[in-house]
């Protein structure tokens, strides 16, 4: 029997998803994919050059079948693309999102398969390697562990390569009645978790909150034997009241996310502060004896390979836990998207590059990564730590190895069913006012859908 496909949808979401194959938006591709037996064929035709490609499968269930089928197509139209355009990708055809959670799924010869069957780079699988040595302590797969978030989706003003769902705080109308819903729905989902392994609360900036805020949500939380991050992003939101209170409700990390230590950046961002204002609350929360998260992004507008190499040296000389080393992403929403002039490739790779090495050689390992679309250079974000210090939230939400039970507008529950190898998830609504109108049909819902399944 012979079944045939055409992938043009494969073409259009690769292409998209890989965000380097320069000049392949215009390229007019055909994809054909057929079935004969146990043969996987592919045929694909750019512009007048003509590829094929056949592979032997061993079959096995429904999905695993799908999985099959898209990984060879992906690979047939790397490979033609690669060819045609004479340009190649550090993570070959791997396209997902989270390529530590893809190497785990294949086994112990993990290395060998995403070398030979998705041609990713050395480079890269080192970093993979690495990573999974330093997940170890922390990996733990298992039904009935859960991480609890929760969104406090404001901010004090809206950078201007964000895409998150951020709401300007001294515009939201409604601040009263989303913490009023939001204490109501962590209430609810408290009795629910059985071993709770950390919890984050994040956005946005929920620490720029009006204080009496801010603890009414530490106050739904309650006291947690976990690990305990808050996201303190910016510096113009933190005061020592402000990580005294964080302090009492034993909050045991923050993230504190400098993005650049270039002032001439921060402006050009829309941030209201400057990299002093960074050193300064630094100073501050070491005395709380917080574990600190630093944010640097590679890539952002006007930046040059010394700036970049600058804010890297100076993250690693202030010395935190955790350093996050993100490259630019710039979606639709963000309002750089239009503004902003690409910067060679080379140019963000050998920043990327640079990070790799000098933070690996001060004693940072990487722990998780991440890659998203239209990320500038087709690169990834990865998170850094010292040994031992590694954030258990951020490895069981990139690895989807625990439920994650999420409150608060746009927050997503995922419900991880380990027996059929696959997440569910429940998502809320983003718009604030309609959070608020529906909390009830939400808690409802939510609660049912979180321990209905298996
Ligand atoms: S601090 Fe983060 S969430 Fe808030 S506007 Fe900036 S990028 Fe977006």
């Amino acid at each position: 029997m012979i079944i045939e496909t055409n992938l043009q949808w494969m073409q259009a979401e690769f292409i998209e998803a890989s965000g380097f194959f320069n000049g392949a938006e215009d390229l007019s591709v055909e994809h054909f994919h057929s079935q004969e037996g146990d043969l996987l064929k592919d045929d694909v035709k750019i512009g007048d050059k003509a590829y094929s490609y056949s592979k032997k499968v061993v079959w096995g269930n429904e999905l695993e079948n799908k999985r099959l089928i898209k990984r060879y197509a992906k690979l047939a139209l790397y490979k033609s693309l690669c060819d045609y355009l004479g340009q190649n990708l550090v993570w070959g055809a791997l396209t997902g999102i989270r390529p530590v959670k893809y190497a785990y799924s294949l086994g112990e010869n993990w290395r060998q398969k995403m070398a030979e069957e998705m041609l990713v780079s050395e480079s890269k699988l080192d970093i993979v390697s690495r990573i999974m040595q330093e997940q170890k302590p922390v990996y733990e797969r298992k039904e009935g562990n859960c991480d609890l978030f929760v969104s406090i989706p404001f901010c004090p003003t809206r950078c201007l390569y964000c895409s998150f769902l951020s709401n300007e705080i001294g515009k939201e109308k409604q601040l009263d009645g989303y913490i009023d819903s939001l204490v109501k729905e962590i209430e609810s989902a408290k009795p629910l978790i059985k071993n709770l392994r950390s919890v984050y609360v994040g956005g946005g900036t929920p620490v720029s909150l009006p204080l009496p805020m801010l603890e009414r949500v530490l106050k739904a939380i309650g006291k947690v034997d976990c690990e305990y991050t808050v996201e303190a992003g910016r510096p113009d939101c933190i005061e020592r009241e402000t990580l005294q209170l964080l302090k009492d409700y034993g909050v045991t990390r923050i993230c504190l996310n400098p993005q650049t230590f270039n002032d001439k950046t921060l402006k050009v961002i829309g941030r209201r502060h400057t990299a002093q204002d960074i050193l300064d609350k630094y100073e501050l929360a070491k005395e709380f004896g917080f574990s600190v998260n630093m944010d640097l992004i590679a890539g952002l507008t006007g930046e040059s390979f010394e700036d970049f190499k600058y804010s890297v040296d100076k993250a690693i000389e202030l010395s935190p836990d955790n350093i996050t080393v993100h490259t630019l992403s710039l979606k639709r929403g963000s309002k750089l998207k239009e503004s902003t002039k690409k910067l060679p490739e080379g140019e963000i790779a050998k920043m990327i590059d640079y990070s790799v090495y000098k933070l690996i050689n001060s004693g940072f390992n990487p722990y998780y990564l991440y890659r998203q679309k239209y990320m500038a250079g087709n690169l990834e974000n990865t998170g850094y730590t010292k040994s031992g210090k590694s954030c258990v939230y951020n490895i069981d939400v990139m690895e989807e190895i625990t439920d994650n039970l999420a409150c608060g507008a746009n927050a997503v529950t995922k419900k991880l069913i380990l027996a059929e190898d696959r997440i569910e998830r429940y998502g809320a609504p983003k718009d604030i006012a309609t959070y608020i109108a529906k909390v009830d049909k939400i808690i409802e819902e939510k609660n049912k859908f979180f321990l209905e399944k298996p």
